[in-house]
């Protein structure tokens, strides 16, 4: 696989990052995970709104302009011969003398982009469904940027499959879920009504996110926009989550309790298709 990493396109075997790099040292970098599907980029220009925004929040300086960006995507693309999988940009504030203060402003931020060949669309989770296990929200407060500081939604991942789940679902001190480890919750209500999270600091601003509430209306679809609980869910007709990697995935059970059937249901099915359909039509 040939990997992206500072200006070269090089075998991951020849692929060099400084031990000084303060990715490695502080986890201080960000990044964004495109899908590919059909050898093209889904939802490319929110992904670079949101880098923009997440390099802006830590005051890191730009890498690269969009343009460029786009052709090291394309490029990788077309080197590693992917068809449906996954881009992975990542941006730290580079090498420099470890200390807690930013290094001095003309310091080279490093940019890395690889690949991830995988099927996306006819995965058997989409079809039986997830499993998740809540676990409290010990992040820090600002979830909203899009850091490589992933140790725990790792840690939470871990308890969750420690438990036979699949994933977690992160819940705040009032009882309240924020997100998934890597991905946004929604439940549908008895009335047939979406929930999911208000954006602020405590979730990532999904990209998948935005486009499912836009198809959701178009689709008809009441969507309230407000926390809901985890004994509110456990009562849901139906519940999922998305990513960009996931797309829609229904979730069928809550701490080992069954929401709805314990299958995927009809407005978690429908909302996958209909996502699909557009990032098909839309990828670039
Ligand atoms: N929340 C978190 C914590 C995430 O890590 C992700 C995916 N990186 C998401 C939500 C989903 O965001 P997106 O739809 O942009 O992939």
């Amino acid at each position: 696989r040939t990997v992206y990493v500072n200006g070269s396109y090089v075998a991951q075997e020849e692929a060099k990052i400084s031990v000084f790099d303060r990715g490695f040292l502080f986890a201080d970098g960000v990044y964004e995970v495109t899908a590919v599907l059909g050898g093209k980029l889904v939802d490319f220009a929110p992904h670079m709104q949101r880098l923009r925004r997440s390099l802006s929040e830590l005051a890191l300086p730009s890498p690269a302009g969009d343009e460029e960006i786009l052709s090291i995507h394309r490029e990788l693309t077309e080197r590693n011969r992917l068809v449906e999988g996954l881009i992975y940009l990542q941006v730290t504030r580079g090498a420099a003398e470890r200390d807690f203060a930013y290094p001095p402003e003309d310091t080279k931020p490093s940019l890395v982009l690889f690949t991830q060949a995988k099927t996306l669309r006819e995965t058997p989770a989409s079809k039986t469904g997830i499993a998740v296990a809540t676990v409290p929200d010990l992040r820090w407060k600002r979830c909203d940027i899009k850091t490589v500081q992933l140790l725990y939604p790792s840690m939470a991942k871990m308890a969750a499959k420690a438990k036979g789940a699949d994933d977690a679902w992160m819940v705040d001190e009032d009882g309240f879920v924020t997100e998934g480890t890597s991905n946004n919750a929604y439940i549908v209500t008895g009335q047939g009504k979406l929930v999911t999270r208000h954006l602020s600091h405590d979730i990532l601003h999904g990209i998948t996110r935005a486009a499912v509430i836009q198809l959701a209306e178009a689709e008809g679809i009441d969507v309230e926009i407000r926390p809901f609980s985890v004994e509110e869910a456990r009562q849901a007709r139906e519940a999922f989550v998305t990513s960009a990697s996931g797309f829609v995935m229904p979730v069928v059970s809550i701490d080992g309790e069954t929401i709805g059937t314990g299958t995927p249901g009809t407005f978690s099915r429908r909302l996958r298709a209909v996502y699909i359909a557009e990032a098909e039509k839309s990828a670039i």
